[in-house]
């Protein structure tokens, strides 16, 4: 969903840093092989995430939601040298093609892939995490949190992403559209949570920014 013109998107990632040859050949393939390929964070979203990640240099990442691991990669440039990135996809099929684009990066050892529910995967996961990027089930954003507040520490920060959901959150609610019932509920807990700091940005689908007290 975009909200701002084309004219304008253009002229944005046209001013913002070049995508990475890899990342254009990965976007390229998941648009050829992948269904859904409009659930891939594309050239501005990424570089927007590549950044966050840079300024916060995380030592550990989570993801929830790989897809075909765009995002991951963005994530993985801003890592320390002994750091690394967890990410969670309930997709076993898309593992390899993950895996082929990690192995290709300067990434490839420091980027952990789980199979499975992110739900069943958090628990288990010993890591104190900087950076958590929240990006899989809409309906689950609410549980995913309450899974990882205890992985994270002061300073933490969560990107939660599509929180404006294609607009939906500020138009009457259709009582069968739980994403969006839920979507809008998780983004009331954020600001009221008093655990966190919270800013929504309306980057692409909109993605919030909140820090950990
Ligand atoms: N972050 C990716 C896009 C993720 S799309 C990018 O920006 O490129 C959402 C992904 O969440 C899908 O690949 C889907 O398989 C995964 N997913 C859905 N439900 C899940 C769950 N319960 N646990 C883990 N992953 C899940
Ligand atoms: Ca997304």
């Amino acid at each position: 969903m975009h909200f701002i013109s084309s004219l304008l998107e253009s002229y944005i990632t046209e001013n913002s840093e070049n995508e990475p040859k890899l990342l254009e050949e990965l976007a390229r393939e998941t648009h050829l092989k992948v269904i859904q390929p409009r659930m891939i964070t594309g050239h501005f979203q990424g570089r927007v995430l590549s950044m966050f990640s840079k300024i916060i240099n995380p030592l550990h990442i989570l993801e929830i939601g790989t897809y075909t691991g765009y995002s991951a990669l963005c994530l993985a440039e801003g890592l320390q040298k002994s750091g690394t990135l967890h990410t969670i996809d309930i997709n076993e099929e898309l593992h390899s093609m993950q895996r082929r684009y990690f192995d290709k990066s300067d990434y490839g050892n420091q980027i952990i892939q789980h199979t499975g529910d992110a739900l069943d995967i958090i628990p288990n996961l010993d890591v104190v995490f900087d950076l958590i990027f929240i990006d899989a089930e809409k309906t689950s954003y609410n549980d995913y949190l309450e899974s990882i507040l205890p992985k994270t520490k002061p300073g933490s920060v969560i990107l939660s992403d599509n929180v404006l959901w294609s607009g939906k959150v500020v138009e009457p609610l259709n009582p069968k559209d739980k994403a969006t019932k839920i979507l809008m509920e998780f983004n009331k807990k954020l600001k009221e949570d008093p655990r966190l700091e919270t800013v929504l940005l309306p980057i692409r689908d909109g993605l919030t920014l909140s820090r950990v007290r």
